[in-house]
């Protein structure tokens, strides 16, 4: 019987976290204040902790995992590699397909990866809270899991349609000692201002990450947790690719192409950035490494490379990213994790220097990959990880017209449980494809903050 599953010990664990900044070809913009000028690290520190924030800025090119996260991690990881083998017959491919499961968290998806050494960072220098924000309940409850690691209390903004509408991630998080609150609350100012002028406010995650950010700055015992994009939370996530590669070396093989789903860009920085030091150094000059993202938010492959906010309200500092503009107000898509107008700077950097390729694909295409691959291997894909899995499938058909045997891997960043209202939608065929209206970005790229 062929191997398929390709399996690490937990002393294998990695030991270090890899950091692309040693590698780039150019150094990354730092990000601005509303002033024009380099956010200093005083104001950051009123909601991050100084470890972090270090990470943030640094550019060594290995950075150590303490112990306390590894013993963390050890609960589920090194996650599997696996070589689907049944998919590749059922497409009758030469091409080799490998996924990294990530789905075995026990958050199921790879946000526990930055989710636990963040809370480990802020327990590491007192903090007793943590705030953040959900929209779909990924990243909260990751962040619940990760607070109770270390005995932190987490309160969680849910934006209030989610809230509404997906309570059992809500009392996931609650199983893990978060509290969670409707958001806007009447807790913060930010809250309380859009309940003064929509008073039946769905929420939305700009308002939830102003109130979390509002609260943490306006209290000494709290601070703030981000889910994505910033470069600290892909350098946790490089875990991905960091065993992937170990894994391969088992495997006696090595990938030709990755692909990712990419929302704010964090799982695709985690599996695809370990590889890409090979290809700076020229080991792997035809590697190629693509991000995935929905043809609804299609912010790689039609946005524009420009300063921005990161949040819808322009709380934040501005960053130097691949945007649609921060009030582009994405379609209600399905891949809630991919509904971001921005991207990691880190990403859309290395984008936009032909390090990375981005490629966009539309969403009931990708449920009919997430299905097959179920019919194949059984597990049940998240809707933003069926993203990778349609380009992985598409990359396969291409091998099987032109015969060439590839090594293809992609990023199944979460398993779909939680997710099967949105496949019952798509079973009685009321999904729908959507593609952003050209005109309809350049209309929120009218208003970027002029630097
Ligand atoms: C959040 C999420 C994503 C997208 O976020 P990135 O920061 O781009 O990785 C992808 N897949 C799953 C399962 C998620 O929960």
């Amino acid at each position: 019987m062929q191997t398929t599953r390709f399996v690490l010990e937990q002393q294998e664990i990695p030991t270090h976290w890899y950091n692309v900044v040693a590698d780039m070809p150019n150094p990354p913009s730092p990000p601005l204040g509303p002033d024009g000028n380099v956010v200093s690290p005083e104001q950051m520190l009123a909601i991050f902790p100084g470890p972090l924030l270090e990470q943030e800025m640094s550019a060594e090119r290995w950075i150590p995992i303490p112990e306390e996260v590894r013993e963390i991690y050890r609960l589920w990881r090194p996650s599997p590699l696996i070589r689907a083998v049944r998919l590749e017959q059922a497409l009758g491919t030469p091409a080799k397909l490998y996924y990294k499961n990530e789905g075995v968290s026990p958050a199921g998806s790879h946000k526990p990866n930055t989710a636990v050494p963040q809370a480990f960072y802020n327990h590491m220098v007192g903090i007793r809270r943590l705030t953040t924000e959900t929209g779909a309940g990924q990243w909260g409850s990751s962040m619940a899991f990760a607070g109770q690691m270390y005995g932190i209390d987490v309160r969680v903004f849910m934006v209030k349609v989610s809230y509404e509408q997906k309570p059992f991630r809500r009392s996931m998080m609650q199983a893990w000692g978060a509290e969670v609150l409707s958001s806007p609350t009447t807790l913060t100012k930010a809250g309380r201002d859009i309940l003064a002028a929509h008073p039946d406010s769905d929420g939305s995650l700009g308002v939830a990450i102003s109130e979390a950010v509002e609260e943490a700055a306006g209290r000494p015992d709290t601070n703030y947790c981000l889910g994505s994009v910033l470069n600290h939370v892909l350098l946790h996530q490089t875990i991905i690719g960091l065993e992937a590669k170990k894994q391969f070396a088992l495997a006696g093989d090595w990938p030709d192409v990755i692909f990712g789903p990419c929302g704010g860009g964090s799982s695709f920085g985690g599996i695809a950035l370990p590889f890409l030091a090979d290809k700076a150094a020229g080991k792997t000059p035809n590697l190629r490494l693509v991000a995935v993202e929905p043809t609804s938010c299609p912010t790689l492959t039609k946005g524009a490379y420009a300063y921005d906010y990161g949040d819808a309200s322009g709380y934040t500092p501005i960053m130097k990213m691949y945007t649609l503009g921060h009030d582009f107000m994405p379609p209600g898509i399905h891949a809630g994790g991919l509904r971001y107008h921005g991207d990691s700077p880190l990403i859309s950097q290395l984008v936009h220097e032909g390090l990375m390729e981005a490629i966009a694909v539309p969403q009931v295409a990708t449920f009919e990959a997430g299905v097959l691959f179920a019919k194949a291997e059984g597990i049940i894909p998240a809707p933003e990880s069926c993203h990778a899995i349609r380009a992985a499938i598409d990359e396969a058909l291409r091998c099987k017209a032109t015969g060439e045997p590839k090594t293809i891997l992609f990023n199944l960043t979460g398993h779909g449980h939680f997710d099967m209202a949105s496949y019952d939608r798509y079973f009685s065929g009321k999904l729908e494809d959507f593609d952003y209206p050209a005109e309809a970005i350049k209309e929120s790229l009218a208003h970027l903050p002029k630097v």
